[in-house]
């Protein structure tokens, strides 16, 4: 059997690592904001090349944060992707303001820049863009929209730890990026973890005050703020996952080439231009039988995923918030298939699901 994902293989390699880390925070009888939380925001900033970042407790509170911390005008709408994770779309919603949705390439899943100048109205102030799977959104062309109509950008990097537009990291080209640290994630951690990180220096005081009650003087609240802290332990498993980030997306873009190499033409291949550094969080193939084939996999021993079988303007929670047709994200919503890779999986693992799937094709030609 081929599993999707499997944690315990995929942080097989960093055990004794992770125990050590674990064994010292439980020593260490310091638990909720400390050293740890300190020591990796400060390693986690330098990494993506900001000035600042802010733990949080996962990343869907790092993004309704960050939307909050901005203080735009109520009644503001904010751009976002049609075909996004949800927690994007909710984190808007929960802040206060109204989602409009944009619709994505079909190529890249990602934001379609060339629809912009038709989604703005006289209410818009932001753009929240989702760098999906792993691959970066076209932040060249996002940005100058953005700067040209004094939009602020917040970055969803959720799925996209260590990817980069050409030289440059998600999460810097905003006012604000937006990290999960969930478990399954490039950088995950072994429970929910989140950050914000920023240039922005006041906002980022802001922020450190929010995720505290408004406080960052015990007993002090300057903001109506919530609890949504990182805590030490989550904080020193991620010290010791962030050493090994690079190479986690090393081995994340091998597997990728073994899928590039290997599978057949009749599949649509996840698409990225020459200048996008893609970490492959997801390896995402369209097929039109995507079912069938998904079928044909698991009888085979292979597991997959959907990423997702419900687009967010077909959701329960979003009725009477998002209208209209969006018929590119239906069609990727229906055809999507994710193919196994993780930190766990082996080359010849890889090269298995590819002859299963071109076994497929013999069956069905
Ligand atoms: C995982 C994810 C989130 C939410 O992160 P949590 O830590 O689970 O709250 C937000 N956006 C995207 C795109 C995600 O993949």
């Amino acid at each position: 059997m081929v599993e999707y994902e499997s944690l315990a293989n995929s942080n097989a390699s960093f055990m004794e690592e992770l125990e050590a880390a674990a064994t010292r925070v439980i020593r260490s009888g310091w638990y909720v904001l400390g050293q740890e939380v300190s020591a990796f925001e400060s390693e986690f900033a330098q990494y993506v090349g900001v000035k600042h970042c802010i733990g949080v407790a996962n990343g869907l509170d790092a993004l309704i944060l960050s939307i909050e911390a901005l203080g735009l005008p109520k009644g503001s709408d904010i751009l976002v992707a049609s075909n996004t994770y949800i927690a994007t779309i909710l984190a808007i919603v929960r802040a206060g303001y109204y989602p409009v949705l944009v619709e994505p390439e079909l190529a890249t899943f990602n934001m379609d820049a060339t629809l912009l100048p038709q989604a703005i109205t006289s209410k818009t102030r932001a753009i929240c863009v989702t760098h999906l799977f792993g691959k970066t959104c076209r932040m060249d062309a996002i940005g100058a929209f953005a700067c040209e109509h004094g939009l602020k950008v917040i970055e969803d990097c959720a799925q996209s730890h260590g990817a980069k537009l050409g030289s440059q990291m998600t999460g810097t080209f905003g006012v604000a990026g937006c990290f999960s640290f969930y478990p399954t994630k490039n950088l995950g951690a072994l429970g929910d973890a989140g950050a914000i990180v920023t240039g922005d220096d006041a906002l980022a005081d802001r922020l450190r005050h929010m995720r505290n009650y408004g406080s960052k003087q015990k007993y002090v609240n300057r903001y109506v703020g919530v609890n949504s802290r990182l805590d030490e332990l989550q904080a020193a498993l991620l010290r010791v996952k962030l050493s090994h980030l690079d190479a986690m997306n090393d081995h994340k873009r091998a597997l990728a080439d073994v899928y590039f190499e290997n599978l057949p033409d009749w599949v649509e291949k996840p698409r990225h231009r020459a200048d996008e550094f893609d970490v492959f969080h997801i390896y995402g193939i369209r097929h039109p039988q995507r079912d069938a084939l998904r079928r044909h996999l698991l009888d085979h021993g292979v597991k997959t995923e959907v990423h997702y079988p419900i687009p967010p303007h077909r959701q329960g929670a979003m009725q009477g918030i998002l209208a209209g047709a969006y018929p590119i994200a239906e069609e990727l919503h229906a055809t999507e298939l994710s193919l196994p890779i993780s930190g766990g999986h082996t080359d010849s693992q890889i090269r298995r699901v590819c002859d299963v799937i071109n076994e497929f094709g013999k069956n069905s030609a």
